[in-house]
C-alpha cells in the first residue's frame, strides 16, 4: 500500500509498546520519497518536526525544522499531518492521531487564542489565563442562531438546550480537569449562556439571581492555593430548570464536601478576608472585628492578600448578592457574627495545669468576644473547651482535656460552625431560587467538581477527591465506550472490541463491604485505640488482592488510579473521618442566643439520633453517627444519580502551564492531562466507529420514498439495504445491525442531500 494515510492512533496510555509501530515505520520509504514531514522524538523527550533524509538499518537521519540534522532510531519517528490539517477544529479530522500530532494541533490553536477544540463528542478547553474576546451577548447570539460552528462552551450549552427541548430529556454538562484548569470559569460561561437563553420576560430575574450565586459560593467555598488563586474547595452541581416553553423557572444547587481544613501555609476561605477588609465601621465595632493579620486562623499563612484582588470591594459585592437571593439583613448580621466568632475561637489559647497534664482556657478577650458573638456565657464556653461535663445515664463526670484534645475540640467547634453556615447558606439560596410549580419541566445540570489530585503528600481529602473522580471517570467510560460497544454488539455488529481501561476494580477498592477502604476506615474509626498505623496495617492486610492497591512503608499506601499512581499517608485519616462535633458542644450551642446556632444544632441532632449514653466523643466515632467518608460517598451518590438520569455532555479542562501564565504551553503537562482524561482514546473510538445510528424503521421511513417501485421489499431491514444499494453507499461506510443502520461520519449528510434534491 503506497498511501500512508490510513490513520491509526498511537496511544501510550493503553498500549505503550505500540508507539514503536507507526504508520511511518511501515512506510518509511514513502516518507523519504515524498519528503513528508515526521515527528521526531528528541533525546529531551520533546517532539520536533523534520523530514527523513536516509535510513540505514534501524537508524534514520532526520533533518529537523530547527535546521539541525539528527540520527535517531526509527521508533522515535511518527508521521506528521499534512499542513492543510494544521489547527483543525476537531481532532477527529486529523489523518494521524499520534500524541505529538494532537499536542501540536492543540498548541497551534492555543497560540491563536483558540482555546476550545473538539475531540469527537468531548470539548477540550485550555485555560487562557487571560481575557479572550469570545464571550458576551454577540457571541451568545451567534451560537444561538447557529451562525458559527466553532467549538465553544456556548455550543455545548446550546446543544444541551436544543436536545432538552426536542427530545424532552434532562441534560448534564460535566466539567472535569485538575485544579486550576478552568472548570469553575467554564461552568460560569455555560451558566451565562443558559441564563441568556432561558430568560424571557419572566425568566430574567431568576437568571440574574442564579448568576449571583457564584460570588456567594466562591466567597465561602473558595480559597487561594498554590495552584489556583480561586480554588474551589467543594464540588457543585447546579440544576437549571426550564418550563415547557423553555424559560428558566428555577434552579437548585447541590454541593459535595467542603474541605474545611486547609493546608498549612495556604490562605483560608475568601470570605474571612473580605469581612475583615470590607465590613463598615459600625459592623466592625459590633463584631469586635480586627484586621485579618490579628487572627491565628488567618495569619498562620504568609498570604493575607491576593495580587489584583480587592477584598473590601468583594465584600460589598457579596452583600449585594446576598440581598438578591433574599437573605434578610438580620440573617446577614447573624452570618457575619458567626464568621467573626470562628475567627475569635481560633485565638483562644490554653494554659497547662496539673503538671502539664491538663489545660484550662486563658480568660482573655478571645474567649469573651467569641462567647459574646455566639450568645453564650464565656464561663460555659471555657468549661466546654477544657473540662467538659459528661452526662452519663446515671451520673455525670467531669473530664479534663489534654492540650492536644482541647485544641482539637476548639478547632472542631469552629469547623462545625463554618460548615453549618455554608450548608445553611446553600439552603437559603435554593429556597430563593425555588423551582416552585413548574418542576414538571426539564433541566440542565452543570457539574463542577475538583479534578484528580496528586501531590507529594496526599491525605484523606485527596483520597475523597480522587474517589469522586474515579466515579466520574466510570460515568464517562460507560457512556462513551461501554454503551457504544454494547449497542453495537447487541445489534449483532462486527465490532472489534474496544480496549479501554475500566476502573471498576478501583471503585471496588473504595466501596466494597466489609473490606473496602471506606468501610475499613469507618470500622477503625470506631476503635478508640486505633491509630493511623493500625489503619494502614489493616488496609495492607485485607486489600492486597485488589490490583489497584499497593503496599508501601509504614503508614503509607498507594492506589493505582486511572490517572496514575498516588501515594497516600494515613496520618490524620482517623481524626478527619471521625469529624464530628464532640457532643458536649451540642448542649452549649443549643443554649446559645444566636438563632442560627440553635438551628444548626437541632438539625444535627435530628440527623443523628442522640445516643443514650452521651459520652464525650473525641477518641471514637459513635456507631450511630455517620463519618466524613460515608457522608462524602452519600453526597457523591446523590450527584451521580442526578447525572445518570440525564444525557451527558463532557468538557475536559486543561491547565497549559504550572505558572498560571498566558501564552505558555508546557507540552508534558498537557500530555499527562490528555492521557488522564482519556481524550485520545475517545478520538480513536469516535473515528473508527459509526456515529450515526437509525432504526430500520426510521431509516426506511426517511429515505424509502427514494426507491423505485419495483425494488420495494416489505420489511424495514431489507428496505434499509435496498436504500444503501440504490445510492451506492460503500460497504465500508455502513453496517447493518438487527435493528439499526450504523453509518460513518459524513454519510447521512450525502443521503440528506439526495433527499432534498427530490423533495
Ligand atoms: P478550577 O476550577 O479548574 O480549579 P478555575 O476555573 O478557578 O479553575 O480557573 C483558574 C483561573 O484561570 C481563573 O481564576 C482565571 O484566572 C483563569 N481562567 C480559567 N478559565 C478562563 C477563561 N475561560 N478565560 C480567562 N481566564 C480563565
Ligand atoms: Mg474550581
Amino acid at each position: 500500500v503506497e498511501s500512508p494515510y490510513g490513520g491509526s492512533l498511537e496511544d501510550c496510555r493503553t498500549r505503550p509498546e505500540k508507539i514503536a509501530k507507526s504508520d511511518c515505520d511501515d512506510n518509511i520509504g514513502y516518507f523519504i520519497k515524498k519528503k513528508l514531514c515526521v515527528w521526531c522524538r528528541l533525546p529531551s523527550g520533546l517532539w520536533e518536526l523534520g523530514t527523513i533524509q536516509s535510513t540505514s538499518g534501524d537508524a534514520a537521519l532526520v533533518s529537523l525544522s530547527s535546521g539541525n540534522v539528527i540520527k535517531v532510531h526509527r521508533v522515535e519517528l511518527l508521521p506528521a499531518n499534512p499542513d492543510v490539517l494544521e489547527g483543525v477544529d476537531d481532532l477527529i479530522q486529523l489523518s494521524y492521531l499520534n500524541e505529538p500530532a494532537v499536542l501540536y494541533n492543540l498548541q497551534c490553536r492555543y497560540s491563536q487564542d483558540m482555546i476550545y477544540s473538539k475531540a469527537g463528542p468531548v470539548l477540550i478547553a485550555i485555560n487562557p489565563f487571560k481575557d479572550v474576546q469570545i464571550y458576551g451577548k454577540d457571541s451568545i447570539r451567534a451560537y444561538r442562531q447557529k451562525l458559527t460552528d466553532k467549538p465553544h462552551v456556548y455550543a455545548v450549552a446550546d446543544a444541551a438546550y436544543d436536545e432538552m427541548m426536542t427530545d424532552d430529556v434532562n441534560q448534564s454538562i460535566i466539567i472535569s480537569g485538575e485544579s486550576g484548569a478552568g472548570k469553575t470559569e467554564t461552568a460560569k460561561v455555560a451558566m451565562q449562556y443558559l441564563a441568556a437563553l432561558g430568560s424571557g420576560s419572566c425568566g430574567t430575574e431568576h437568571a440574574n439571581a442564579i448568576l449571583q450565586t457564584n460570588c456567594i459560593l466562591e466567597a465561602f467555598g473558595n480559597a487561594k492555593t498554590s495552584r489556583n488563586q480561586n480554588a474551589s474547595r467543594f464540588g457543585k452541581l447546579i440544576e437549571f430548570h426550564f418550563s415547557t416553553a423553555g424559560r428558566i423557572c428555577g434552579a437548585f444547587i447541590q454541593t459535595c464536601k467542603l474541605v474545611a481544613q486547609l493546608e498549612n501555609g495556604e490562605r483560608s476561605y475568601h470570605v474571612f478576608y473580605q469581612l475583615c477588609a470590607g465590613a463598615p465601621s459600625t459592623l466592625k465595632e459590633r463584631l469586635n472585628l480586627k484586621r485579618a493579620s490579628e487572627y491565628k486562623y488567618l495569619n498562620q499563612s504568609d498570604c493575607l492578600e491576593i495580587d489584583g484582588v480587592d477584598d473590601a470591594r468583594k465584600f460589598h459585592i457579596l452583600v449585594e448578592a446576598l440581598d438578591v437571593v433574599h437573605v434578610c439583613k438580620e440573617d446577614q448580621e447573624h452570618m457575619f457574627s458567626l464568621l467573626a466568632a470562628v475567627l475569635w475561637l481560633g485565638n483562644i489559647s490554653f494554659r497547662a495545669i496539673d503538671n502539664e497534664k491538663h489545660v484550662e482556657v486563658l480568660a482573655d478577650e478571645a474567649v469573651t468576644i467569641a462567647a459574646m458573638l455566639m450568645g453564650c456565657s464565656s464561663q460555659e464556653l471555657m468549661l466546654s473547651l477544657s473540662t467538659p461535663e459528661i452526662h452519663g445515664s446515671k451520673d455525670s463526670i467531669v473530664k479534663r482535656l489534654t492540650l492536644r484534645q482541647a485544641i482539637d475540640a476548639r478547632d472542631a467547634l469552629a469547623k462545625f460552625i463554618y460548615v453549618s453556615l455554608f450548608d445553611w447558606l446553600v439552603e437559603q439560596i435554593n429556597k430563593s431560587l425555588a423551582v416552585g410549580k413548574c418542576r414538571t419541566g426539564r433541566s440542565i445540570s452543570i457539574l463542577d467538581i475538583h479534578g484528580f489530585e496528586s501531590f507529594q503528600k496526599n491525605s484523606f481529602e485527596q483520597m475523597c477527591i480522587n474517589y469522586a473522580n474515579e466515579r466520574l471517570q466510570q460515568h464517562f467510560n460507560r457512556h462513551l465506550f461501554k454503551l457504544e460497544q454494547e449497542e453495537c454488539e447487541l445489534d449483532g455488529l462486527d465490532w472489534t472490541k474496544v480496549d479501554f481501561q475500566d476502573n471498576q476494580e478501583c471503585l471496588n477498592l473504595f466501596e466494597k463491604k466489609p473490606f473496602g477502604l471506606l468501610s475499613m476506615l469507618d470500622e477503625e474509626s470506631n476503635f478508640p485505640k486505633a491509630n493511623d498505623l493500625t489503619l494502614a496495617n489493616k488496609f495492607k492486610q485485607h486489600l492486597n488482592a485488589n490490583s489497584c492497591f499497593k503496599e508501601e512503608k509504614g503508614s503509607t499506601f498507594s492506589i493505582r488510579h486511572h490517572a496514575g499512581e498516588v501515594l497516600y499517608d494515613t496520618s490524620g485519616f482517623l481524626k478527619k473521618n471521625r469529624d464530628r462535633l464532640p457532643s458536649v458542644f451540642f448542649q452549649l450551642l443549643s443554649s446559645c442566643r444566636c438563632r442560627l446556632l440553635q438551628l444548626f444544632t437541632s438539625k444535627e441532632l435530628k440527623q443523628f439520633q442522640k445516643p443514650e449514653n452521651d459520652s464525650y466523643q473525641i477518641d471514637a466515632l459513635d456507631p450511630s453517627k455517620s463519618s466524613a467518608g460515608i457522608d462524602f460517598k452519600g453526597q457523591l451518590f446523590k450527584l451521580m444519580h442526578q447525572l445518570e438520569s440525564s444525557k451527558p455532555h463532557f468538557i475536559s479542562c486543561i491547565r497549559p502551564n504550572s505558572k498560571q501564565l498566558p501564552g505558555m504551553y508546557e507540552v508534558n503537562l498537557v500530555l499527562q492531562q490528555l492521557r488522564c482524561c482519556g481524550v485520545l482514546e475517545v478520538v480513536r473510538i469516535s473515528r473508527s466507529g459509526y456515529p450515526t445510528r437509525m432504526t430500520h424503521q426510521e431509516f426506511a421511513g426517511r429515505y424509502g420514498f427514494l426507491l423505485l417501485e419495483d425494488d420495494l421489499p416489505q420489511d424495514p431491514l431489507s428496505l434499509s439495504i435496498a436504500i444503501l444499494k440504490r445510492f451506492s453507499v460503500l460497504p465500508e461506510m455502513y453496517q447493518i445491525g438487527y435493528t439499526k443502520v450504523f453509518l460513518r461520519t459524513g454519510q447521512i449528510a450525502s443521503l440528506e442531500d439526495k433527499r432534498k434534491k427530490v423533495l
